[in-house]
């Protein structure tokens, strides 16, 4: 991983760069390593440390981040390293206390930071070291419910002596050995001392609460493309869902919502349908195309020139409408 120091350098004195540990924890929130790496190394290329990424164009980060979800993320990421830059010379704090009152720095990213990065004894508690717990001791209740027990579980193994390697080690064992379905018992480095692995019952823990269905959300996203190529996009409001991300003009998606197209032309229901599923719902969105004329003044959004348009930099909801409507669309120009 790019992110990590390996044991020569680490025996060699070489200490985690806690940018790089807080730039990939963050992009790592629900997402696996190999879906993040190439963001993690673009990212580091185009912005070397925490300085280079406060100074950064707004846009041009959220159109690296595209694709990566949960794009309230990303612009807390901007807020924390502007508030490191502004308001701690550019370094990051040193105490979990410290890191936790950075913006968009939640309990477990404290604490990963503070014990990967300054090695200090901080209880890093990820999906990964919650299994292990669950199965080193047995636990039995289902999370969410079990997770204050687990956390405990794993302040109780947390050493004083290389607490920074100890967290790694354990979310690395649940990342490679202890994995979700099939556990390599076998392999294992603590299967002595698994109650898991001699009850014959790890594979089935840690133990769920059924989860409750997601509900279906519908909306309608209006595409227009001028015929010297130009989109009309509109930023979607800072707050919420996709918050100041570029988007096609949409009704809301609450029932209700009102739908009103953002040109006053002549609008085609292709009959496409793009279906996106976000954490709390899926997203229905029912696509209409227009061609309007050279001159058509939208009541939202802007005319975005063929030469700027990056379907790149659309979120992935965004960019599944603009596919599928292409095939309706005659060549630009
Ligand atoms: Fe996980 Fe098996 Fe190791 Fe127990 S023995 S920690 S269940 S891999």
């Amino acid at each position: 991983m790019p992110w990590r120091i390996g044991p020569m350098e680490r025996a060699a004195g070489v200490r985690p760069d806690p940018y790089r540990v807080w730039l990939s924890e963050v992009m790592l929130q629900q997402t696996t390593v190999a879906a993040v790496r190439g963001y993690f190394l673009r990212f580091t290329e185009r912005w070397p440390d925490v300085a280079a990424l406060a100074a950064a164009d707004d846009a041009e980060v959220m159109a690296e981040w595209a694709g990566l979800g949960y794009y309230a993320r990303a612009r807390n990421l901007l807020k924390c390293a502007r508030v490191v830059v502004a308001e701690h010379g550019g370094r990051f704090p040193g105490t979990e206390a410290g890191l936790r009152a950075l913006p968009g720095v939640g309990p477990y990213t404290a604490a990963a930071i503070a014990a990967i990065a300054y090695d200090a004894p901080a209880v890093v508690v990820d999906g990964n070291v919650e299994r292990v717990m669950a199965r080193l001791h047995a636990v039995e209740v289902p999370l969410p419910a079990a997770r204050p027990e687990l956390v405990a579980l794993a302040a109780r193994l947390t050493p004083a002596l290389r607490p920074g390697d100890h967290a790694q080690a354990v979310m690395d064992l649940g990342a490679t050995i202890c994995t979700p379905r099939s556990p390599a018992c076998g392999i294992c480095p603590v299967m002595d001392d698994c109650e898991a692995r001699a009850l014959g019952i790890a594979a089935g823990l840690p133990r769920r609460a059924p989860k409750a269905e997601r509900p279906v959300r519908q909306g309608i996203a209006w595409l227009a493309r001028r015929g010297d190529g130009a989109w009309l996009l509109e930023d979607r409001p800072a707050r919420g869902l996709l918050g100041g991300m570029p988007g096609w003009p949409g009704s809301g998606w609450e029932a209700g919502a009102p739908e009103t197209p953002p040109l006053d032309v002549r609008w085609h229901d292709p009959g496409v349908e793009v279906r996106h599923t976000f954490t709390h719902f899926h997203l229905r969105l029912s696509l209409r195309i227009a061609e309007p004329d050279p001159g058509a003044m939208p009541a939202r959004g802007r005319f975005i020139p063929a030469a700027d348009f990056r379907p790149s930099a659309l979120p992935t909801v965004m960019r599944k409408c603009w596919e599928a409507v292409l095939p309706f669309f005659g060549p630009a120009g």
